[in-house]
């Protein structure tokens, strides 16, 4: 305990008359009594000479004067002292201006009591502001009650989260339930809301009825419920990929056997269908696979360098005989002096065959695909330290609504376009995973009845 700053207690003389004459009349007129009675007794019967008798009853009443002043003083002081702690217990006395030794023991006792006391209530704060600040920093919100269910108090990330909305939420039925439970039981009591404004969010909220406040602890669990649900989604979806064409080959195979059987005419047509049934089921499953695969490696960056202009020649060429069955066009554009990328080439390749693939099919027939590669410091939207590839067509266009979810596996804006095309519906869902593993972005702008296009930016340093 730091007694630097102590001021030293300065008692005042009206302070002490106040307290001390009237305390050392008491002392004087208790302690004088008896030698006075004992000697008025002695001399009056003759026993003590007068001369004797008056000297020695004067010593007793000096002494008992001397002692009543210095106790009464002493009480003055120590009063005085006593006050002081309670009225202003940070100022604790040095020293104690006290002649009575046992009085100066008992203001010694006094002020130990007071330090003693003031060290428990630095530490009990010390605690509290700590765990105040634990409080304010929690990832999760946090909001205070009263008993009437009035916020007194929200941590930083109730403010970020609900701002404006903190009334809201606690109107919630839900919400006003688990209240009235805790509440009425005095145990935590925990529940799942569901907000649907102003976004659709999934909400756990712990009711802590804590000495007549309550505190409401949040956690948001919108991600991992939309997480848990892609997921069911997805085993759905790649079942019912399989699913369906799979029930189609299997009823093919019952008609070969059954009224087709002398029907060679029918049964080539029916296998062609099954062929392309089957070719439909082997690309589903090899998407999956090499999206697995990426899945896989995504938490690593590729190391080797890539020089990217023979990579977009070599795919531009593959695409030969779509063009020509198509009538499209394909125009590259890539300068010599591109910077080189650390990059993955198969996955590359993948996923710039993915996009012509796309722009293919869902372009103009006849129509021009623009493929150009530049440094990414040529468009600001991206970060200077890059490189861009896009892919433009001049086809069908996107809506606006459906370009978030268009990487989404098995995501397609039109189901029956895409499967009568020979899509799978996993190609943009490949190229964002390769991308991610890449540590670069995607871009999609696209006008309906214009065309569409998707640029890639791919950092120079991986990282
Ligand atoms: P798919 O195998 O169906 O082509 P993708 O993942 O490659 O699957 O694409 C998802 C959906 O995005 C497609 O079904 C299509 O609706 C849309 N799409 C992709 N590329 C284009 C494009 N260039 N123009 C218009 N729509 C596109």
């Amino acid at each position: 305990m730091p007694e630097s700053g102590m001021a030293e207690k300065a008692f005042t003389d009206r302070a002490l008359t106040d307290k001390a004459w009237p305390a050392a009349l008491a002392f004087f007129l208790a302690l004088g009594a008896l030698p006075t009675i004992i000697f008025g007794l002695l001399i009056g019967f003759g026993e003590l000479a007068l001369l004797p008798g008056l000297i020695s009853w004067g010593i007793c009443i000096t002494v008992a004067l001397a002692f009543g002043l210095l106790l009464g003083r002493d009480i003055g002081v120590m009063s005085q002292l006593v006050r002081g702690l309670r009225t202003s217990p940070e100022d604790l006395p040095r020293e104690m201006n006290l002649l009575v030794p046992g009085m100066r023991l008992l203001a010694r006792e006094a002020v130990n009591l007071i330090r003693a006391e003031r060290l428990n209530q630095a530490r009990l704060s010390d605690r509290s502001a700590a765990d105040h600040a634990l409080l304010e920093r929690l990832p999760d919100p946090l909001l205070r009650l009263n008993e009437n269910g009035a916020v007194i108090w929200r941590n930083a990330s109730a403010i970020a989260t609900f701002g404006l909305e903190t009334a809201a939420l606690l109107r919630h039925p839900d919400l006003r339930a688990a209240l009235g439970e805790a509440g009425q039981s005095g145990v935590p009591v925990r529940k799942s809301i569901a907000l649907t404004v102003p976004v659709p969010r999934d909400l756990d909220a712990t009711v802590i009825p804590v000495s007549g406040l309550v505190y409401v602890l949040i956690a948001d669990r919108t991600r991992e419920r939309n997480v848990e649900k892609m997921r069911a989604d997805f085993v759905a979806n790649s079942s019912h990929e399989l699913r369906t064409p799979l029930a189609s080959l299997i009823g093919f195979i019952e008609t070969l056997r059954g009224p087709a059987a002398d029907d060679p005419e029918a049964q080539q047509r029916f296998l062609g269908i099954m062929a392309e049934q089957a070719h439909r089921m082997q690309r589903v499953i090899a998407d999956l696979l090499s999206l697995s695969r990426i899945e896989i490696s995504e938490h690593q960056p590729p190391e080797t360098i890539l020089f990217l202009p023979p990579l977009l020649e070599r795919i531009v060429a593959g695409m030969e005989p779509m063009q020509q069955s198509t009538g499209t066009r394909i125009e590259l554009s890539v300068p010599n002096d591109l910077p080189r990328i650390p990059a993955d080439a198969d996955q590359l390749a993948q996923v710039f065959t993915n996009l012509l693939d796309n722009a293919i099919k869902y372009g103009k027939r006849g129509g021009c695909i623009k493929v150009s590669a530049a440094a990414a410091s040529t468009d600001s939207r991206f970060a200077p330290n890059g490189v861009l590839v896009s892919v433009a067509d001049d086809g069908v266009g996107i809506a606006r609504e459906h370009i978030p979810r268009l990487t989404e596996r098995f995501y397609r804006v039109d189901k029956g376009r895409s499967r009568a095309i020979g899509g799978t519906g996993l190609g943009l869902a490949i190229v964002k995973h390769v991308v991610n593993r890449h540590r670069g972005r995607m871009l999609i702008d696209s006008v309906e009845g214009q065309g569409t296009i998707f640029t890639i930016w791919l950092p120079t340093r991986a990282g």
